[in-house]
């Protein structure tokens, strides 16, 4: 036992008392835990990590730690000055394809970092304006509890001895006078490039090291987030041995709205007033977002036209980060005018008092007048004519630069 110098075991996270198995386990976790990729400010605690199983994870020097600390290790012959943390990081994870080929061959480029998995989240625009904590279940693949992601007891993998742990076969096949090469996936191990005798294999993984499991993350949908934004759950992807976990990144997909449109920190909305408001002021409501109801007033003689718009400042979406920030709200007006014959006729000579009078018509001055009324359109007659407008407009568009009178027209 150590006289009191536990620095290294403290660095596992272990008591003295631990294992060989103890002290892998330990590095594999903190090693992925605080790798460099993953965690770029915490290299000088990977560098005591790896130190720390440097030492520890060989028997001699780790002898010589228990009984004289890390003094000893000096006095050793430096032996502490030892290897490269990347390079250990590489040995105990291998630096190949965990699951083909690779193992045994290239080692030197470090571990694999996973894949990432995208997840599109349909969001509202409601909860988008208010701020929401939404709940996503998903699968994911995670290193088997039980074997800790060896597939076994420890020990108990073993390079395939059918591939040499390359995962794959070369088969000499004779087509008649051709000789054939060609590259299989090892039958004996599937590819993995390691084998395990069918005793020793963990029975909650079948030997596959990955076990698969139903994940809850809690998504922070953050108050003027937009559609298309990102919020990454940084190592949750899927788990195998010998990698780097990738990250789950949830995709925010803006529901579209029945009423409200958005754009950027500015919502439309389309509201429909009576030519009386519209004429001689009053209110109209429209509600909001977060079940707030605006109530907006037209002042008497404002007078809102057809498809005239308007602006309510500050009633836009919130600013992402910046939530008291709003944009604004822009009202599109329609004008709802009354039905035909909505009044009699002499009253609507009172009308005559309070417009603006008439427009005077032009001269007709040595014309022929003809009088004409007017009479209701049939629908498929105007879009008939319409269709031909269209038509024309196209063969216009052709002669670039030609008469361009067709379309000033419209
Ligand atoms: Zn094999
Ligand atoms: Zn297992």
């Amino acid at each position: 036992m150590p006289r009191g110098d536990t620095k290294l075991y403290d660095a596992l996270e272990l008591p003295p008392s631990a294992n060989e198995t103890d002290i892998k386990k330990a590095y594999r976790k903190l090693a992925l835990k605080y790798h460099p990729d993953k965690n770029p400010d915490a290299g000088e605690k990977f560098k005591d990590i790896s130190h720390a199983y440097e030492v520890l994870s060989d028997p001699q020097k780790k002898e010589v730690y228990d009984r004289y600390g890390e003094e000893g290790l000096e006095g050793a012959g430096g032996m502490g000055g030892g290897m490269n943390p990347g390079d250990l990081f590489s040995q105990l994870f291998g630096g190949g394809d965990p699951f083909g080929g690779g193992r045994g061959g290239g080692r030197s480029s470090g571990p694999r970092r996973g894949k990432d998995m995208a997840h599109a989240l349909k969001v509202s625009l409601e909860d988008l304006y208010k701020g929401k904590t939404s709940k996503l279940a998903l699968q994911k693949q995670v290193l088997c509890g039980p074997c800790d992601g060896l597939g076994g007891k420890p020990g108990a993998m073993r390079t395939c001895s059918g591939c040499n742990g390359r995962g794959i076969k070369i088969v000499v096949r004779q087509m008649g006078p051709m000789i054939q090469q060609m590259q299989q996936t090892c039958p004996d191990c599937n590819g993995e490039g390691e084998q395990i005798n069918p005793k020793d294999r963990c029975t909650a993984c079948n030997g596959k090291k990955v076990t698969n499991e139903r994940k809850i993350l809690e998504v922070f949908i953050d108050k003027g987030m937009k559609d298309g934004q990102k919020v990454t759950f940084t190592g949750e992807g899927d788990q195998a041995p010998g990698i780097i976990p990738g990250d789950i990144i949830i995709v925010v997909e803006e529901k579209p709205h029945d009423r409200f449109k958005r754009k950027g920190k500015d919502l439309f909305v389309d509201v429909k007033i009576d030519l009386l408001t519209a004429l001689a002021g009053g209110s109209f409501a429209i509600n909001h977002l977060d079940d707030r109801v605006l109530m907006v007033s037209i002042l008497p003689g404002e007078v809102i036209k057809p498809d005239e718009i308007k602006c309510i400042n500050g009633e836009g979406m919130p600013e992402y980060k910046r939530p008291y920030d709003k944009g604004n709200l822009y009202i599109k007006f329609e004008i709802e005018f009354p039905k035909p014959n909505w009044v009699s006729e002499d009253k609507l000579k009172l009308l005559e008092n309070i417009l603006p009078p008439r427009p005077a018509l032009p001269s007709t001055k040595g014309k022929e007048v003809e009088e004409v009324v007017l009479s209701a359109v049939d629908p498929m007659q105007q879009s008939r004519s319409n269709g031909e407008d269209d038509d024309e407009d196209e063969e216009h568009g052709h002669g670039h630069g030609g008469p361009g009178v067709q379309c000033a027209q419209q």
